[in-house]
C-alpha cells in the first residue's frame, strides 16, 4: 500500500492521478491533497478521498476549508501556506509524492520531497528546469526514487534499461522527444499575430492546465522538456532531438548505437504515464483505452519550425549556456505567459520577452536554492520591465 501526496490535486494532473488512485484502493491511498486557492474543489476531493491532511496554499482560505470539511463531516488535518506545503511533501503521511503544482511555485515542495527520500513522481517540469542539479542531488541524498510523469520522459524512462541508467554505458545514441506541434502547427508568424488565450489553450490532443497549454502552443513546453530530459537522463543537448508528431501517439523514443529505436506508444491520456509511475516497477490498469493503430494511420513526423516557434530555440540556447540560464528562461516565460493569458501581451511577444531577459541576465553558476530563487525574482522583475516597455 502506497500513501500518496498529490500536490496540486485540483489540477489536470492532480485529477488524473486521483482517478488512477481510485481504481486501486488496495494499492494506493491519497493521504495528502493540496491546492492553491480552489477551496471548494479541494474540499470536494477531500470528501471523496478522505485524506489525512489537506493543505491550501493561500492562508486566507484555511478557515473556509476547515469549515467546509467540518460541515461535510470529513475529519482531516487542515493547514495552509508555503511552509505547510513543504512540510506535507516531506512529512510522515506519505511515502509517494506526485509533484503536480504548476510553475516555480512547485520548486520548494518538490525539493522537500526529494530530500525526505520520497518516491517522487515528477510532473512539475519547471522545478527540474530551474534546479536540475540541485534536485538530483536532493534525490540522491534522500535515497528515494525519481520517476518522470511528463509523458515524453515517462516514455523514455520506459525505453531505457532499468529506469535512468548512464546513457553512454547503455549504448544510447540519442533521445528523440516527440511534440504535437500544438494548435498552431503549420501556421506562419503573420497568422499568429492575433491569437487569443482561448485559442492558444485549445490543444488538439490533450486537456491540460492553461499555463502548459500556452507553452504547448509556443513550443516552450518542448523546450522545457528538452532541458528536463537533459537533467533526468544526463543527455547532452546535442543528443536530444525534437520531432513533431501531430497525433501524439508515439510519446518519445530512444535510439541506440546499433540503430535500434525504441518507442513508447499509447493513446494521448496522462493516466498511462501516471499509472506507470505510481506502480513502477509493476503495472496497473489506468482506465486508458487500447490503441487502435489502423484507425490512427498514417502516423506523421516532421521537423519543428524554429523560426515561427522561437521559444524552442531559446530553450536550447539556455541549455547550452548552462548554469542558471534555464531558471531565467523559465521565470521570464512564466511572467510572459501570465501576461498573455491576462490579455496584456500578444502571443508572438512571449518569445521576445524571454529573449530580452536571457540577453539581460547572462548565465551564472547555480550555487544553492537561495541564490537560485533570488535569480528567479530578478528574472521576473526584468521580464515585467520588458513588458512595461513593450506595452
Ligand atoms: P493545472 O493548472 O491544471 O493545475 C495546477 C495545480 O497547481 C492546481 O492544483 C493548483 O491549485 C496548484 N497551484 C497553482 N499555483 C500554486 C501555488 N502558487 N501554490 C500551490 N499550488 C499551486 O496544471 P496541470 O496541467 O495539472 O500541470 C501541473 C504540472 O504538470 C505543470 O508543471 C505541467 O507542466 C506539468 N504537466 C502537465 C501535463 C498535463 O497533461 N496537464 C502533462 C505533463 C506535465
Ligand atoms: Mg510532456
Amino acid at each position: 500500500m502506497h500513501n500518496v501526496a498529490v500536490l496540486g490535486a485540483t489540477g489536470s494532473i492532480g485529477g488524473n492521478t486521483l482517478d488512477v488512485i481510485a481504481r486501486h484502493p488496495q494499492r494506493f491511498r491519497a493521504t495528502v491533497l493540496t491546492a492553491h486557492r480552489q477551496v471548494e474543489a479541494l474540499a470536494a476531493l477531500c470528501v471523496q478521498h478522505r485524506p489525512e491532511l489537506a493543505v491550501i496554499a493561500d492562508p486566507a482560505l484555511e478557515a473556509e476549508l476547515a469549515r467546509r470539511l467540518a460541515t461535510a463531516g470529513v475529519r482531516c488535518e487542515v493547514a495552509s501556506g508555503p511552509a505547510a506545503l513543504t512540510a506535507a511533501a516531506a512529512g510522515g503521511s506519505c511515502d509517494t509524492v506526485v509533484a503536480a503544482i504548476v510553475g516555480a511555485a512547485g520548486l520548494e515542495s518538490t525539493l522537500a520531497a526529494a530530500r525526505a527520500g520520497k518516491r517522487l513522481l515528477l510532473a512539475n517540469k519547471e522545478s527540474i528546469v530551474m534546479a536540475g542539479p540541485l534536485l538530483l542531488q536532493a534525490v540522491a541524498a534522500g535515497g528515494g526514487a525519481l520517476i518522470p510523469v511528463d509523458s515524453e520522459h515517462n516514455a523514455i524512462f520506459q525505453c531505457l534499461p532499468g529506469g535512468r541508467p548512464e546513457l553512454r554505458r547503455s549504448g544510447v545514441r540519442r533521445l528523440v522527444l516527440t511534440a504535437s506541434g500544438g494548435p498552431f502547427r503549420g501556421r506562419t508568424r503573420a497568422q499568429l499575430a492575433d491569437i487569443t488565450p482561448d485559442q492558444a489553450c485549445k490543444h488538439p490532443n490533450w486537456v491540460m492546465g492553461r499555463k502548459i497549454s500556452v507553452d504547448s502552443a509556443t513550443l516552450m513546453n518542448k523546450g522545457l522538456e528538452v532541458i528536463e530530459a537533459h537533467h533526468l537522463f544526463g543527455a547532452p543537448a546535442a543528443a536530444i532531438e525534437v520531432v513533431v508528431h501531430p497525433q501524439s501517439l508515439v510519446h518519445s523514443m530512444v535510439e541506440y548505437v546499433d540503430g535500434s529505436v525504441l518507442a513508447q506508444l499509447g493513446n494521448p491520456d496522462m493516466r498511462t504515464a501516471i499509472a506507470h509511475a505510481l506502480a513502477w516497477p509493476e503495472r496497473v490498469e489506468s482506465g486508458v483505452s487500447s490503441l487502435d493503430l489502423a484507425a490512427c494511420a498514417p502516423l506523421q513526423f516532421e521537423q519543428p519550425d524554429l523560426d515561427t516557434f522561437r521559444c524552442l530555440a531559446l530553450a536550447f540556447q539556455a541549455l547550452r549556456a548552462g548554469g542558471d540560464a534555464p531558471a531565467v528562461l523559465n521565470a521570464a516565460n512564466e511572467v510572459a505567459v501570465e501576461a498573455f493569458l491576462a490579455g496584456a501581451l500578444p502571443f508572438l511577444a512571449i518569445a521576445d520577452v524571454v529573449e530580452a531577459v536571457l540577453a539581460e541576465l547572462p548565465a551564472q553558476a547555480v550555487v544553492d536554492v537561495g541564490t537560485l530563487c533570488e535569480r528567479d525574482r530578478t528574472a521576473r522583475e526584468a521580464a515585467r520591465r520588458v513588458l512595461r516597455n513593450a506595452c
